[in-house]
């Protein structure tokens, strides 16, 4: 009797195969801005659909390694990584996953939809990276941070051109050293020291606990002045180089050397993301560089670096969901069971048709706060700004759990192969679970919100805009409209009660199915939008989200009926 082989499932084109991800490009760019993108996208879509996933599996099987001490007994705290983790570094700056909205010509072709382009390369670069979607939202937190009006000139002329390079061989990444064993959340616990040196640079020390991209040329800190007081507003960035760059900052090291002050006391071993490094690091008056005036309190100007990297994460949440919706629906057409394909199967349909929904919700979150930078870097659109303000935590931490939730299914959708490593299903699951995590828990972020709400009336821009979707579902569907507005109605009637009495234990306590709610409805709204410029997806998707989400009806039958139109 022969053996049973599984057929393999066919390699999905992420790009071409993506429709949703084609409309909203053709709505946000107009057909001419979708054009001059397209050579981009399909070029990074190949480029995912082929090496990048050998360079994924390679950066998975060879983890990074932690070298202390050179053949001579030097101490050099070197982050070896493997050939693929290279690959994937290579390719993010060939492709401009950082630089985009940075390039002039970009720019020029896109405006403040650069932002938008830039979102349509993460979505399909993030998810076959191998993680080093981490160091790219990092080196654009940090290129956002050195563009501020705040930073001095040579600091960025120095830093900023690499960071947003598309050369290979010029660009750096950066880490993000914020949390320290005592406090993650609670960056008030922060105890690293920033002393003023004499040259005008600085020396830091203390503790770091998370530092990712740990082999990145540079490091973005958080310490407190000496003398500042306590707290977590007085908090300032400083740059720390991590390895001699050529710079005249990296004070005379040679291209390569270990900055001095800086101790790798060891990796992570950690559940997932296994081809970043991780470190936890230690800094002995390490050489740093002040971001911004030191006696001006810093936190403020750190969140423009968290800002991106929040909506960076939203945007691997996303993209994962997408692509883990994609090899599911490919394996369904080739498995088979109980007498006919897999993808035939009702039950099947509805569960993939489900996930489908949940993937085009955190797509249309993803990209609206995208969509959101843009126009506040770009632009300095007030309007804009106020609502990133709580989009960005919203969108964060909606799609995070949505990311888990989702990962869970699409590992259950192969059967067993989905718990086998090297079919690299299992790494979708693993990798999910960091984007709840780092940048702020579900919870952290839930408060933030509820700080945004009560302290900066950062509601009234989320529920001027579910009105005016109220106002455009109401020719796609009157049952939709009328459940938006009554989700509108209550999310009012409840901001208007927490913020009488902010601080109750009662208002605390609810703060994060407030904050699901707003996304939800948020979503909603914005697939509603969508679905109003013609998108025909959109509109099921918006439906069944709004049944979903909002009115918490089960949608299996529709969503089963509908597959080919959701994916
Ligand atoms: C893979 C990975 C990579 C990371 N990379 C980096 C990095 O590069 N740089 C960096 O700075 N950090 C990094 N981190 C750290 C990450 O940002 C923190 O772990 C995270 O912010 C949580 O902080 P914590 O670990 O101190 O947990 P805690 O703050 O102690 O949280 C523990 C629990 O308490 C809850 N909690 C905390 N405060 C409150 C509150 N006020 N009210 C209610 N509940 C609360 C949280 O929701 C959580 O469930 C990384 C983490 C991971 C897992």
């Amino acid at each position: 009797m022969s053996r049973f082989v599984q057929p393999v499932p066919p390699p999905v084109d992420p790009y071409a195969g993506d429709g949703l991800l084609r409309s909203w490009l053709e709505r946000h760019l107009g057909p001419a801005g979708h054009a001059a993108a397209k050579g981009r996208l399909a070029d990074l879509a190949a480029d995912v659909a082929g090496p990048l996933r050998a360079a994924h599996a390679d950066a998975e099987a060879h983890p990074p390694a932690l070298v202390r001490y050179d053949p001579w007994g030097a101490r050099v705290d070197r982050i070896d990584t493997s050939a693929g983790w290279q690959e994937q570094r290579a390719a993010a700056a060939r492709h401009a996953v950082v630089a985009l909205p940075y390039l002039p010509d970009a720019r020029g072709t896109w405006g403040a939809a650069a932002r938008v382009v830039q979102h349509a390369l993460l979505h399909l670069y993030g998810p076959e990276s191998a993680t080093f979607s981490c160091p790219v939202a990092m080196a654009d937190g940090a290129a956002a941070l050195l563009s501020l009006p705040e930073v001095d000139n040579g600091v960025r002329d120095a830093w900023l051109p690499r960071l947003i390079s598309t050369d290979p061989a010029v660009a750096i990444t950066s880490g993000q050293w914020m949390t320290e064993s005592q406090g993650g959340s609670d960056l008030g616990r922060s105890s690293t020291i920033g002393r003023p040196a004499v040259d005008g640079s600085w020396r830091l020390t203390g503790e770091k606990w998370f530092c990712s991209a740990a082999d990145a040329a540079m490091a973005v800190a958080l310490a407190r002045p000496e003398g500042s007081g306590r707290g977590s507003r007085v908090l300032a960035p400083f740059l720390v180089p991590r390895y001699a760059v050529d710079s005249p900052l990296a004070h005379g090291l040679a291209p390569g050397a270990p900055a001095p002050g800086v101790t790798v006391h060891r990796l992570k071993d950690k559940l997932g993301t296994r081809a970043l490094p991780t470190a936890e690091i230690g800094l002995h008056d390490a050489y740093a560089v002040p971001l911004g005036d030191p006696a001006v309190p810093g936190l403020v100007r750190a969140m423009t670096l968290v800002v991106v990297t929040r909506v960076h994460n939203a945007a691997a949440a996303a993209g994962g969901m997408r692509r883990g919706l994609a090899y599911a629906r490919a394996y369904a057409d080739v498995r088979h069971v109980a007498g006919g394909a897999l993808s035939s199967s009702p039950l099947h349909r509805a569960t993939l048709g489900t996930l489908a929904v949940d993937a085009a919700g955190a797509f249309a979150l993803a990209g609206h706060a995208f969509a959101l930078l843009g126009r506040v870097e770009v632009g300095a659109d007030p309007e804009a700004a106020a609502e990133l303000r709580i989009v960005a935590p919203l969108a964060k931490l909606a799609t995070g759990r949505l990311a888990v939730s989702s990962a869970s299914e699409y590992v259950e959708s192969f059967g067993g192969a989905g718990y086998v490593e090297d079919t690299g299903v299992p790494r979708l699951l693993r990798d999910a679970q960091v984007l709840p995590i780092w940048e702020g828990t579900t919870n952290v972020l839930s408060l933030d919100v509820l700080r945004a709400l009560t302290r900066e009336d950062a509601g009234a821009p989320l529920l001027a805009r579910l009105a005016a979707a109220v106002d455009l579902a109401r020719p796609l569907s009157p049952v939709l409209a009328d459940t938006l507005a009554g989700a509108a109605a209550q999310l009012g009637d409840t901001i208007t009660s927490v913020t009488a009495d902010p601080g109750s234990p009662a208002v605390l306590a609810g703060a994060r199915g407030l904050a699901l709610r707003l996304a939800y409805a948020l979503t909603t709204a914005l697939l509603v939008e969508h679905a109003a410029w013609g998108d025909e997806q959109a509109a099921l998707a918006a439906r069944l989200w709004a049944r979903r989400w909002l009115r918490h009806e089960e949608i299996a039958e529709d969503a089963h009926h509908h597959l080919d139109l959701l994916c």
